[in-house]
C-alpha cells in the first residue's frame, strides 16, 4: 500500500539524526535557550546566504512580516498592497498594525502578483508593496521595484516560501527594504517548531528589529520601544544552521522532482507549473498543477494513499475572519477565485524518491484515462 504525504519530515530527521541530536544536546548542555550564541551564528550565516547585510531571527514568519512592517513605520490608516491568493499570514500583520491590506489579482500563468494591477491599486495612503514568492516561484521583482521607486513606496518581500529562490541572479529576500522568512517545519528551510527571520541591508532597521523582537529592550530592563516577545530560540537556531548547509542540495533535489513530474505529466489534460527563465530559480516549495477535476483527482489520489494539498482553498477576501475588514465582494478577484477551485499541490520534498514520483504520475494517468 502506497502512503505518500504532501511532506514527510521524518525522512530528513532520520537521514541526519546524529547531527541533529548532537547539535540539540549541545544547546541542552549549555541551556542558553534564549538568544544564545547559536542565534547570532545562524543570523550571520543566513544573511550571507541571502546576500544581505543583516538577519534577525524571530519567532515565526508571521512575526517576521509584522516586525518588518512595524520597523518601516507602517501604522494606522496606511495601505499595503499584496495579492489575493496568498496565505493569511501575509495580511494578518498589516491588520494588526491598524493598516489596510489592498489586494490585487494574479498573473494567470505564474500565480504571482499581477504587476499591471499594482499601479491601479496605489493611493496616497500606500506605504508598501508586499509581494509573495508564492510556491517558491520568483515574483516579478524588477517590475515591482520600478513601480515602487517611481512612487516612492517601500517593498517588503514575503519570502516565507522562497528560501534559495533566485530572481535575475539575486536571492529572494534581497530586493525589499526588509523581507520576511518563515522556518515553519514544512518550509524548504524548516525548524523543529516555529521560527522566522527578517533580513535587510539597513543597519537602522536591523537595530530596530533587534529591539522590537526583544520586548523593546535596549539594555536589561530598559525598554525604549513598544516591543514584542518574538525571539528565534537557540535550539531552533542550532537546527537551522545545520540545515542551512544542506539547503541548496535539497532545493536541487526538489527541482529534479519537479522536472520529473513535468515530464511524466506533460501529455495529460493538466496545467503544469510555469517554466523558469534563465537566471531564475524556483526552490519548488510546492509543485502546483491545475485541473477543473481537482476535487475528484484529489479524492482519487487520497484513496490510493497519495496525499496532496491545496494552497489555498479559500481566497483571503472570502475568509470569515477578515472579509469585513477587507471589504471586497465575490468576483472581485476572478482568477484567484477560479484557481482556488482548480489548484492541487502534489507531494514534494527532497527525500521523495523517483520511484514514488513515478507511482504518483501513474495514478494521475489512470485517473484521466478513466474520465
Ligand atoms: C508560512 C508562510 C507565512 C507564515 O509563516 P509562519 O512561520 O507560519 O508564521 C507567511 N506567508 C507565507 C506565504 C507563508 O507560506
Amino acid at each position: 500500500m502506497i502512503n505518500i504525504p504532501l511532506v514527510d519530515l521524518k525522512r530528513q530527521y532520520n537521514d541526519h539524526r546524529d547531527d541533529f541530536d548532537s547539535s540539540i544536546s549541545k544547546v541542552l548542555k549549555k541551556s542558553n535557550f534564549i538568544l544564545g550564541e547559536e542565534v547570532e551564528e545562524f543570523e550571520e550565516a543566513f544573511a550571507k546566504y541571502c546576500g544581505v547585510k543583516y538577519c534577525v531571527g524571530v519567532a515565526s514568519g508571521t512575526d517576521a512580516i509584522l516586525l518588518g512592517l512595524s520597523a518601516i513605520g507602517v501604522k494606522n490608516g496606511d495601505e499595503v498592497i499584496t495579492q489575493a491568493n496568498t496565505f493569511i499570514s501575509t495580511i494578518l500583520p498589516i491588520i494588526s498594525l491598524g493598516a489596510k491590506p489592498v489586494l490585487v489579482d494574479i498573473n494567470p500563468n505564474t500565480y504571482q502578483i499581477d504587476v499591471s494591477m499594482i499601479s491601479k491599486a496605489i493611493s496616497k495612503k500606500t506605504r508598501a508593496i508586499l509581494p509573495v514568492h508564492l510556491y517558491g516561484y520568483p515574483a516579478p521583482m524588477r517590475e515591482i521595484s520600478q513601480i515602487a521607486s517611481n512612487k516612492h513606496i517601500e517593498i517588503v518581500e514575503d519570502a516565507c516560501q522562497a528560501h534559495g529562490t533566485i530572481i535575475e541572479n539575486k536571492k529572494a529576500g534581497s530586493f525589499g527594504v526588509v523581507s520576511a522568512f518563515s522556518f515553519y517545519p514544512g518550509k524548504n528551510l524548516g525548524a523543529f517548531g516555529d521560527g522566522g527571520a527578517v533580513v535587510t541591508n539597513s543597519s537602522l532597521i536591523n537595530k530596530k528589529i533587534k529591539i522590537l523582537r526583544n520586548i523593546g529592550q535596549t539594555k536589561k530592563y530598559k525598554h525604549d520601544l513598544i516591543g514584542f516577545n518574538s525571539r528565534l530560540d537557540t535550539l531552533q537556531a542550532s537546527v537551522l544552521s545545520l540545515k542551512l548547509k544542506h539547503l541548496d542540495a535539497w532545493n536541487i533535489k526538489r527541482r529534479r522532482i519537479a522536472k520529473l513530474y513535468s515530464k511524466l505529466l506533460r501529455d495529460l489534460p493538466l496545467v503544469l507549473p510555469p517554466d523558469i527563465a534563465l537566471g531564475n530559480f524556483s526552490n519548488y516549495h510546492l509543485y502546483v498543477i491545475r485541473t477543473a477535476k481537482r476535487d475528484k483527482l484529489m479524492n482519487f489520489l487520497s484513496s490510493k494513499g497519495v496525499h496532496c494539498g491545496i494552497h489555498y482553498p479559500i481566497p483571503l477576501h472570502m475568509q470569515k475572519s477578515v472579509n469585513k475588514i477587507l471589504g471586497y465582494q465575490k468576483n472581485d478577484f476572478p482568477l484567484t477565485e477560479k484557481y482556488s477551485r482548480q489548484i492541487l499541490s502534489l507531494p514534494i520534498f527532497p527525500e521523495l524518491k523517483e520511484q514514488e514520483v513515478e507511482q504518483i504520475c501513474k495514478l494521475i494517468t489512470i485517473f484521466f484515462n478513466r474520465q
